[in-house]
């Protein structure tokens, strides 16, 4: 069926409406449009890209009720409680409901009382659950999480097997919404077989999370570099996963005792104490949680901003699942990897003590190991690539990706390379005359000329090549073994403490016929580093996230339900003081913004004074725009010339008293700003941006004029458009700048 264009009207009134967003995101819409022409769907898309809009959209628009069937148990009632706070009717159905309570929720539902209503799978099968929706009108069934009916991969749930059954069981068959962020090609067949979806509509938007900055870091010492980099996050949520619940108890005590906002979660602690550590972090009660991986499934927290990994995971699958709890709700947010020689053998143990499966042959099983081996060198890879360490991910996962993101710590560290040949001779000799036994710390011992005990033991103070790099730092000793091992010199062999050997490469070094280059990281970078966004007053975001907090803690919610951060940072850009201004806030639909907008916005008058240009007030300037017309301002993303400019704030001007803008106006004022300059190229006087005017977003851009005759404008970006726009009422002054003559 096609979609007429009232119904285009309808889901973007909705979306708005309800879920404050004036745009759909990448693949919304095609799953969206399917599910209400009632055709199922089958959605595969990334942590954070947006799911649950794409059935609860559809939900608000049909008739009868909308069943969300999620594992997540934990994760329901914030779901259902964000949904009430926008205003739409919702409920749920799990084990944490007593008997009395489950019946209430029936016999609402079967009062039609709910739009939308999540439940457990395991709840399916009860009948006094089947015998009340039977008698409705379910519209459309959601299946969240769907790759759970799969036993192919980690999540399977035998509870996602009675989906199907329950839908043969309804008189009318609903339209089927099958949503997941991980779909190998067995899973997606076994999601569509197992489900019986019927022709879906298959909409995969990809892997890739641009929102996240990727790095990886060999430290010589993790919680040195730990320190650090929470130092630069201050005041930030972000999650530390340790590879072992002892790695985890240590690391949250040294934070601890450090004054870090921190908690902990691993399955060695009691019930209680996981559940309250849990709600500590996710109520903002604390800042950091250090984790196992048994931290995160089922918590729904949009607003961490950085997930730090204390030790490699064991494969790219598991580090991808867990890195991307950073950053669900689309800001910007770190995932760093820190990685160390022992990681490897800490991994290898995991797969080599895992119990075998009972169900499975020997032989299966075996297969099974290699599979995990297999897994665990490509996680190696990926912290060893010199490369981009995103396009290596996506290409893992089968995606197509550019060579370069400049977006992770590979494609922005600036690196210098130099001739270690002499040195790494020294060391290739010790690893050699020490008999090929140790590895990367004795090795480094010995070269350092420490006295350890398995120095003193196998009296490797004798060898010759003992203290022979004596003058030289530990850790550029270790960096150096380190860049041997990723160019293939030596190799570590062997199960449980591997030792370092020489290869074939190792030896030609050896005999002096092979030189070797190093590369010297002289800054890493672990975030996305932009001029701070100056339109975001901290202050205001600081008062505003209390005020969240506070009327959170007393709704008894997490801080995320009320508002996102990307709403809180776009409130102190547009500053809204009225209702109408409130709403145009992204998030921010009818009910919150009758829930909350007066006490958010008391707070932003405080701030009002600040506002760069004073919205309704007629400035005395002959040039302004009000708030609303400012807003309206469509931002070329190609650079464009100044007249172009002037021609679209023109064109937003909506009463004649006002007078229009002309682009010297505008360059008149740059001058005086210092951004531009003029310069004679070819016998002409060219208007040309200064040093501080590229800085700003101006560029040259050379053109040919119908004559043939070649001359240069300057083009402005987005950045220098928003400039121009923040700044119009200033132009009202008189200026002789002094650059033109
Ligand atoms: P997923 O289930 O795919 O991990 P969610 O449904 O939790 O993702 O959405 C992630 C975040 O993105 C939420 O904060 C949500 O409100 C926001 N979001 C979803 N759709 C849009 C949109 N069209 N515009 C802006 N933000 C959106």
């Amino acid at each position: 069926m096609e979609m007429t264009s009232e119904t285009t009207v309808d889901k973007k009134a909705v979306l708005q409406r309800y879920f404050g967003y004036s745009t759909f995101r990448n693949g919304q819409e095609e799953i969206i449009d399917s599910l209400l022409s009632g055709v199922d769907a089958l959605a595969i898309m990334p942590t954070g890209a947006g799911k649950s809009i794409c059935y609860q959209v559809p939900a608000l628009m049909m008739d009868g009720v909308t069943l969300v069937i999620s594992p997540l148990v934990s994760l329901m009632k914030d779901q259902v409680n964000a949904l009430i706070s926008q205003g739409v009717k919702a409920a749920y159905l799990n084990r944490s409901l007593n008997d009395a309570q489950f019946d209430k929720v029936l016999e609402n539902i079967a009062q039609g009382e709910y739009r939308i209503v999540y439940v457990a799978p395991e709840r399916l099968k009860t009948m006094r659950f089947i015998n009340t929706v039977k008698r409705l009108h379910i519209s459309l069934i959601a299946v969240d999480e769907a790759h759970c009916v799969s036993q192919w991969g980690q999540d399977f749930r035998p509870s996602y097997l009675n989906i199907a059954e329950f839908i043969a069981e309804l008189p009318v068959r609903p339209t089927v919404g099958a949503f997941t962020a991980t779909a190998t090609p067995e899973v997606k067949q076994d999601i569509m077989n197992i489900l019986h979806l019927n022709h879906p509509k298959e909409v995969a938007t990809g892997f890739d999370r641009p929102n996240l900055f990727f790095s990886v870091l060999r430290p010589t010492s993790k919680p040195k570099e730990l320190q650090k980099l929470l130092n630069e996050r201050t005041g930030k949520t972000g999650i530390i996963y340790c590879a072992t619940r002892k790695r985890v108890e240590e690391v949250c005590k040294a934070l601890c005792d450090k004054g870090y906002s921190a908690t902990r979660y691993h399955a060695g602690l009691d019930d209680e104490e996981r559940q309250k550590n849990q709600d500590d972090f996710i109520y903002d009660r604390k800042r950091i949680m250090v984790a196992t991986n048994a931290f995160g499934m089922g918590i729904d927290k949009s607003d961490v901003r950085y997930v730090i990994h204390y030790n490699m995971p064991k494969n790219l699958e598991s580090y991808y699942q867990e890195a991307g709890r950073a950053g669900r709700d689309g800001e910007d947010a770190d995932c760093i990897l820190m990685f160390g020689q022992q990681d490897i053998e800490t991994a290898n143990w995991f797969i080599d003590h895992t119990e075998p499966n009972p169900e499975l042959t020997d032989e299966q099983n075996e297969q099974f190991k290699q599979k995990e081996k297999e897994r665990l060198g490509f996680m190696i890879s990926y912290c060893k690539t010199q490369g981009c360490l995103r396009s290596f991910m996506l290409r893992y996962f089968g995606d197509t990706a550019d060579d370069r993101c400049e977006k992770c710590s590979n494609c922005k560290t600036s690196f210098q390379t130099a001739d270690v040949t002499v040195d790494a001779q020294k060391v290739l000799s010790c690893i050699v005359r020490t008999g090929q036994r140790f590895g990367a710390q004795v090795i480094c011992d010995v070269l350092k000329g420490r006295v350890t005990t398995p120095i003193i033991n196998f009296k490797l103070d004798r060898q010759s090549t003992y203290a022979l790099l004596e003058d030289v730092k530990p850790n550029k000793i270790k960096a150096l073994i380190d860049s041997l091992e990723s160019q293939g010199y030596i190799e570590y062999v062997g199960a449980g403490r591997p030792v370092l050997k020489v290869t074939d490469a190792g030896w030609l070094v050896l005999k002096g016929k092979a030189q070797v280059q190093a590369r010297e990281a002289l800054t890493v970078q672990t975030t996305v580093k932009e001029p701070t966004d100056s339109s975001v007053n901290t202050e205001l975001f600081e008062a505003l996230r209390d005020l969240r907090f506070k009327i959170a803690a007393s709704r008894g919610v997490p801080a995320f339900v009320i508002f996102s951060d990307a709403t809180l940072k776009d409130m102190c850009i547009k500053m809204p003081t009225t209702d109408d201004e409130f709403l145009r806030v992204s998030g921010i639909g009818e009910t919150k913004r009758k829930l909350y907008g007066e006490r958010f916005m008391s707070v932003i008058k405080e701030y009002a004074p600040e506002k760069k240009h004073a919205p309704e007030k007629k400035s005395d300037s002959p040039f302004y725009l009000t708030q609303a017309e400012t807003e309206r301002y469509e931002y070329s993303e190609k650079p464009i010339a100044v007249s172009e400019i002037a021609v679209r704030i023109n064109r937003l001007i909506t009463d004649d008293n006002r007078k229009k803008l002309k682009a010297t106006d505008i360059t008149e004022w740059l001058f005086s700003m210092g951004v531009l300059k003029v310069e004679e190229v070819n016998g002409k006087n060219c208007k040309l941006p200064t040093y501080d005017g590229t800085k700003l977003g101006l560029s040259i851009e050379r053109r040919e004029s119908k004559a043939g005759e070649r001359y240069y404008v300057t083009v402005y970006n987005r950045k220098a458009q928003k400039f121009i726009l923040d700044n119009l009422s200033f132009f009202e002054l008189q200026y002789s700048p002094k650059s033109i003559k």
